[in-house]
């Protein structure tokens, strides 16, 4: 049975959320001399003199909306590599917890681990990269805080089976981290809807991969109002600028020029799998439910550079565990995508 409390850091069980100077007074006034702001103004057109809303809960509203969960549900970071960061400071003990990662899976999980001092189990995914069960099963013990999914996958492109997600779900004590970065390409549902019946998940998203906003670093993390208010208790005040929460506003009204992109992304990845497919210089191409492909080449150094001399930048995963021979390879435009493949061909 999952019990927050039984998961939860026990230093941040005693803390009272930080009250910040415009807490105390929630209405409107003429005159604010509680923050130690310049009450002059800016030295920009807009005037960003005062601080912004900490719990950004116009951008919350808009997000709830379009995702079907309450507000209270939300959580938004610098980036969702701050929610994984967040993650790490609610549910782990330095020097004492530890995580399940299921490599090859994205870097941060580690990265926010070792910042953290929290020690990594890693279970890596099977050989067809899906979750090895018996593994995770055999690696959970009384200090094992956080289990991280990224689904689809980064860099392999696949999403995780529904049923083995579940039983995980179902059956561990701490905190299930689902990383849907790159849900919107992915013909796999959305465990958000799934908040109600599992109080130890945790759903990331971002505005950085479909949503076209990769510069402006809006992450969310979606999970039980109980879990949110950990985590507000464990962010800086004022984690997410107005210029961030106005933009990010503004973006989310353009929901249809998105959805259209999503679906050129799709159509483009399937022709990028059909042409590279052609060329000898290409073994394989794994499965991808994202906006990326995993393609095994017969030389990924060589190709990687050759590609780098006439200016085009693709992720050499080659080193990486069960990716040997491996480039990751961002869906671009048709134009981009053309200019890769004839490219490739020439190497
Ligand atoms: N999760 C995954 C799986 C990612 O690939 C990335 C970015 N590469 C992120 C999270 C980070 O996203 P953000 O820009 O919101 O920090």
């Amino acid at each position: 049975m999952f019990d927050l409390n039984q998961v939860l850091r026990d230093n941040i069980k005693r803390l009272t959320p930080y009250s910040s100077a415009r807490d105390e007074f929630k209405g409107e006034a003429s005159i604010y001399l509680d923050a130690n702001e310049n009450s002059f103004g800016s030295p920009l057109p807009v005037n960003y003199n005062r601080y912004p809303d900490p719990m950004q809960w116009k951008l919350k509203y808009k997000l709830a909306d379009i995702k079907g969960v309450p507000p209270q549900n939300i959580f938004i970071g610098n980036g969702s590599d701050e929610a994984i960061d967040v993650l790490f400071r609610s549910f782990c003990t330095p020097g004492a917890d530890n995580v399940i990662l299921c490599p090859p899976t994205y870097g941060m999980y580690e990265v926010s681990a070792n910042i953290n001092d929290v020690t990594i189990r890693k279970v890596s995914l099977t050989d067809d990269f899906q979750l090895d069960l018996p593994g995770i099963e055999a690696a959970i013990d009384a200090n094992t805080k956080l289990i991280f999914i990224c689904s689809p996958n980064n860099p392999t492109g696949n999403a995780l089976n529904r049923d083995d997600i579940e039983m995980i779900l179902s059956n561990f004590d701490g905190v299930v981290v689902i990383d849907e970065a790159y849900i919107n390409f992915s013909r796999q549902r959305s465990f958000i809807q799934e908040l109600t019946e599992y109080p130890n998940l945790v759903v990331m998203q971002t505005l950085s991969k479909a949503w076209g906003l990769a510069a402006l670093r809006v992450g969310m993390a979606f999970a039980s109002e109980d879990i949110i208010n950990v985590f507000n208790k464990v962010k800086p005040p004022y984690n997410v600028g107005q210029a961030t929460q106005e933009l990010a506003l503004e973006a989310l009204g353009n929901i249809e020029q998105v959805n259209g992109w999503i679906k050129e992304t799709v159509q483009e990845r399937d022709l990028l799998v059909s042409r590279l497919s052609l060329l000898p210089q290409v073994l394989r191409i794994y499965p991808s439910d994202a906006n990326f492909l995993l393609v095994k080449t017969i030389d990924a150094n060589g190709i990687y550079n050759f590609l780098v001399e006439q200016g085009i930048i693709v992720r050499n995963r080659s080193k990486v565990e069960l990716c040997a021979g491996c480039l990751r390879i961002t869906v671009g435009t048709p134009h981009e995508n053309a200019t890769l493949v004839a490219a490739i061909s020439a190497f």
